[in-house]
């Protein structure tokens, strides 16, 4: 096993996911970008310096997903760090529909249901088949994480509080696969109680990115905070939490 921890991040290549797989380089972890297209995986690894490698991980390929496995296994050695970022906001959006005209297409009353399989392809049944590709090399690191990306939007505490002022968004699509991904979140940390392997949620918080056409209100690096500070937790730190830098524990 070589000796300099190796760190994965999914959705890699670009937004949150690039900023987490810098700061994690920056802390002496071997980074391996994964990126559905090797390319946009390269050219970000590159970017990170000679610590970070490329990856193809599409998270709704097995077959993908299975190859890079074998590649970290045989290339790498070792895995301490999973970290299941990549993900989608939507799959239905017209070019030049407006997002009100895009709100009301999407209600639980006539949303596409292709388009929640879509989503929950990539947000929730994406990080379940990755968490089962990559488990058994985590399992057999010393003190392995892993934390999944999710959103306060996907909050049912929060949303089923009539004063929140974001619950009328509330929609069964990206909302709903952030709700199921904390369900995951927490099988996955329960099944790994008795482990040293700690398993959280992160809630990145509005961020500028690809995802909401730049229109978030917070950097890269505020977005990447909590996701980094959970990938880097002593044995002291807590396992199935869900969790924003600044506002802390949010509820399930
Ligand atoms: P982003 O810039 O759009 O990045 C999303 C990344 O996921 C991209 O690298 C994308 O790859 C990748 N991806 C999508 N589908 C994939 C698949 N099937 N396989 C592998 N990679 C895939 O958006 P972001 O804001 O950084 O999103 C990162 C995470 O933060 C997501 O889980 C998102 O839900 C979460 N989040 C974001 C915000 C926010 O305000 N931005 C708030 C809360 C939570 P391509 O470049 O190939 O498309």
């Amino acid at each position: 096993m070589k000796a300099k921890p190796v760190a994965l991040v999914t959705g890699a290549n670009q937004g949150i996911g690039l900023q987490i797989a810098k700061e994690l380089a920056a802390h002496g972890f071997t980074v391996l970008v994964g990126s559905r297209t090797f390319e946009k995986g390269q050219a970000a690894a590159a970017s990170l310096g000679q610590d970070a490698h490329a990856v193809q991980l599409d998270v709704t390929d097995q077959a993908s997903i299975t190859a890079a496995a074998e590649r970290v296994r045989s290339e790498f050695g070792r895995l301490d760090v999973l970290v299941n970022n990549a993900g989608i906001s939507q799959t239905g959006r017209q070019p030049g529909m407006r997002v009100e005209e895009y709100a009301q297409s999407t209600l639980a009353s006539n949303v596409s249901l292709d388009e929640v399989r879509a989503v929950f392809e990539t947000n929730v049944f994406g990080v379940l088949a990755v968490y089962q590709g990559m488990l058994p090399l985590l399992r057999e690191a010393p003190a392995a994480r892993i934390v999944n990306v999710s959103s306060g939007a996907g909050s049912l505490t929060m949303n089923s509080n009539p004063d929140f002022p974001y619950r009328s968004g509330f929609r069964p699509l990206y909302h709903a696969s952030k709700t199921a991904l904390n369900a995951m979140t927490l099988a996955m940390a329960i099944e790994l109680e008795a482990t040293g392997i700690k398993v959280n949620a992160a809630s990145p918080g509005p961020t500028k990115t690809s995802l909401n056409n730049y229109e978030g209100t917070e950097t890269v690096e505020e977005g990447a905070r909590e996701v980094v500070r959970l990938a880097l937790l002593g044995p002291d730190g807590p396992t199935g939490t869900f969790s924003h830098a600044t506002l802390g524990q949010l509820p399930w």
